[in-house]
């Protein structure tokens, strides 16, 4: 095998010299990675096949400080047979859902590449929402300039509160709507599950919640498919089903291209990077208040002339939100490992 010596020119005017390949080779083939195990990627194309490619030797000297590929990324792909593919080119990433690795000179760690949303996923009841868990799944969404969807499931265990007014999930999950888009859906009775589906149209979105809340079976019902592709890959690694803190992203059937990707990794960004005199700027609610406080640099917790606080007592500001707000600003935005 002859290898080329790359050009130093960097105009391309001189492509023209490139000696053509002697034997036609196919086109490399535009795919999603949707699943990474170390060197490996598994590229899904647009008909649905997959291919376990690894990255060609030439990009491995590109993109310093970040992941080659990863999960979410769009690259072209040759297929060299057998199902195995080669990787050829990512495109520039309009996004990355990233936590800084602490132990390998602060390369950056792609948790998602491309995310368009987020959708986090709680349930009505069984296991009672976590609703502290969701904010900071909120502040982390905001801090990245990621759109937040609230899901909430099990909305066929929904009941009437005890004084008879509202219902459990508009008492939990009331104080979200005009400030997020919030889905109230049951995977076991199909209720709410169009509405989501057209919300998750086309894009890429990263859903996290907590283990019990219906995930899978909002995922199976969303791509019936899905179980079926799961266990033929489990037949192929000779493992489980997959790991626990590896995002896998799934297609879900329908004319534009739509992923879902089931991302356990987020909860470790918790606030990472989050420093505490920004935390208000990442409660919607209270950004048309900054900047009206007493003091320029108020915490919103106790000073006097405090437009947030006057916000909350009006009942502008929501009081669980800003109870919320108030909990991580006393002490848990330092960053987490
Ligand atoms: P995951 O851990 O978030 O992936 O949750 P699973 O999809 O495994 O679901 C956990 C449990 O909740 C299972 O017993 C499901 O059958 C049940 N479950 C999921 N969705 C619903 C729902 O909409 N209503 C009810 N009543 N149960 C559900
Ligand atoms: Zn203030």
């Amino acid at each position: 095998m002859t290898r080329r010596r790359r050009s130093e020119s960097r105009s391309g005017h001189d492509a023209r010299h490139e000696v053509p390949n002697p034997a036609p080779a196919p086109a490399a083939l535009p795919g999603v990675v949707v699943r990474a195990y170390g060197k490996f990627f598994t590229v899904q194309l647009a008909d649905g096949r997959e291919l376990l490619s690894t990255i060609k030797g030439v990009l491995k000297r590109q993109r310093r400080g970040t992941d080659l590929v990863a999960v979410g990324d769009s690259v072209l792909v040759r297929d060299v047979g057998e199902g195995e593919g080669r990787i050829e080119s990512v495109a520039p990433r309009t996004r990355t859902l990233s936590r800084l690795a602490r132990h390998t000179n602060d390369v950056e760690q792609i948790i998602l590449a491309n995310p368009d949303q987020a959708l986090f996923l709680f349930a009505v009841r069984n296991p009672e929402p976590h609703l502290r868990l969701l904010d900071r799944f909120l502040v982390m969404a905001e801090s990245r300039n990621l759109p937040a969807l609230i899901g909430v499931n099990k909305m066929d265990l929904d009941v009437i509160t005890a004084d008879g007014t509202a219902s459990l999930a508009g008492s939990l999950f009331g104080r979200y709507e005009g400030i997020y888009p919030v889905f109230y859906a049951s995977a076991k009775t199909g209720e709410g599950i169009d509405k989501l589906r057209r919300a998750l149209d086309g894009q890429i979105t990263a859903v996290a919640g907590p283990s019990g809340v219906g995930k899978s079976s909002l995922l199976n019902v969303l791509d019936p498919a899905r179980e079926r592709a799961v266990g033929a890959i489990s037949v192929a690694t000779g493992k489980g089903r997959h790991t626990t803190t590896a995002t896998v992203l799934h297609r879900i059937p329908g004319e534009a291209q739509t992923f879902v990707a089931d991302t356990p990794g987020i909860r470790a960004l918790s606030l990472q990077g989050v420093a505490s005199d920004e935390l208000d700027q990442f409660f919607p609610e209270m950004r048309p208040f900054l900047g009206q406080c007493r003091y320029a640099d108020c915490s919103h917790l106790s000073e006097p002339g405090c437009a947030v606080l006057a916000a909350v007592d009006g009942g502008e500001i929501g009081r669980e939100r800003y109870e919320s707000y108030a909990s991580l600003r006393r002490g848990e935005t330092a960053e987490e490992s």
